[in-house]
């Protein structure tokens, strides 16, 4: 953001008009830039003895600390509402990826016949079951034959012990 529309946005901040992206882009020129921090100083000064003589006569008050309070309130709230915003983006994003899943499954299951054969089913039902039919299977074979070799070895060890 350049300083002329920095400073256009001055007076629209004070009066709380800008919204939460304005307001971040604002907060964030009016940090690095001394210039218009220093105009919105003024502007916010301003403003605030205008309201205070409204309400009450020869009030003495700190628009420095009245100023980086108003300014601590705003980035605390653009600073909220960019979490809502990512919270409501992730939400939006999973109901998506739900729905398409949804979609997906219905369009396979019309073309299938039944749900037996679509994706959603083989990812629910059957991912427990594979591991358990062929590679625990071919696991305990492998694990037969080494014993049986373990045997034979240690029969024909033994023999020659024997023979010795
Ligand atoms: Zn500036």
């Amino acid at each position: 953001m350049d300083c002329k529309t920095a400073q256009k946005m001055i007076d629209l901040y004070i009066k709380k008009q800008l919204n939460t992206k304005e307001m971040e882009a604002f907060l964030a020129h009016i940090k690095d830039c001394g210039e218009c921090r220093e105009e919105l100083e003024i502007y916010f000064t301003v403003y605030m003895a205008l309201q205070k003589l409204d309400e009450e006569r020869d009030v003495s008050f700190n628009i420095q600390k009245l100023l980086q309070d108003n300014l601590a309130a705003s980035k605390r709230k653009v600073h909220r509402l960019k979490i809502i915003r990512i919270f409501n983006f992730a939400l939006v994003l999973w109901a998506e990826i739900v729905l398409v899943m949804v979609i997906l499954t219905q369009i396979q299951a019309w073309n299938a016949g039944g749900y037996n054969d679509t994706y959603m089913y083989r990812i629910v039902y059957e991912r427990e079951a594979e591991p358990a039919s062929e590679e625990a299977e071919r696991e305990s074979e492998k694990m037969e034959r080494e014993s049986v070799e373990t045997e034979n070895r240690n029969g024909k060890e033994n023999s020659t012990d024997r023979r010795a």
